[in-house]
């Protein structure tokens, strides 16, 4: 196929998908044709290809930019809707450094966690985000057992996620869809989801 093409069920003769690139976060969605089809139904969007994404919103938690453009991919080896394709080494260096990162974080409270294996963790994301300051400010936390609850290792901690999850590295927490479930004893509204624990009554 020459240039873009007219129509988003055009895709399916040429076995590729969609890619939706938030231009402000950078952010990548990926969409079957038939996921994008009922999607843009539900929204009340259109499958002409040049109106796609002018209904949808970027679905990166806390951006929800309008700025989108949408790519033709080939049939994508990963699941559609993840994070942009990154290398199985990049992923793998990434999720074990944060992986440590949580450990140390969840058990620094009232503690010196300055370690070895902490510095190596922070080490590894300096080499994927581009904001030293998080990182240092870890650091120095992390050595101070005295440091008060409120300037806590969660806060910086939460700062490197971000970022990395802003280049494309981590898999951001995405916008929750269809998430309200009915605290209450009577029957839930339309839209609402039963409340937690009322189906095993029988147990
Ligand atoms: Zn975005």
């Amino acid at each position: 196929m020459v240039g873009d093409p007219k129509h988003l069920s055009d895709l399916t003769k040429i076995e590729a998908d969609v890619r939706i690139v938030c231009r402000d976060c950078r952010y990548e969605d990926d969409w079957t044709v038939e996921a994008l089809t009922r999607h843009l139904r539900l929204i009340g969007g259109n499958t002409t290809w040049s109106e796609i994404t002018r209904y949808m919103t970027c679905s990166r938690f806390g951006c929800g930019s309008r700025r989108l453009k949408a790519l033709v991919v080939p049939y994508a080896r990963r699941q559609p809707n993840l994070k942009r394709r990154i290398g199985k080494y990049d992923e793998q260096l990434i999720g074990a450094a944060v992986g440590v990162l949580q450990d140390i974080v969840a058990r620094s409270p009232g503690r010196e966690v300055a370690t070895l294996d902490l510095r190596f963790a922070l080490l590894v994301v300096h080499r994927y985000i581009r904001d030293p300051e998080p990182i240092r400010e870890l650091w120095e936390r992390a050595g101070n057992a005295q440091r008060p609850a409120a300037s806590g290792l969660q806060e910086p901690m939460a700062v490197i996620r971000y970022r990395l999850e802003q280049g494309g590295w981590l898999a951001p927490q995405v916008l929750p869809q269809d998430a309200r479930r009915w605290v209450w004893d009577s029957p839930p509204p339309k839209g609402w989801l039963p409340r937690a624990g009322t189906i095993r009554q029988d147990n």
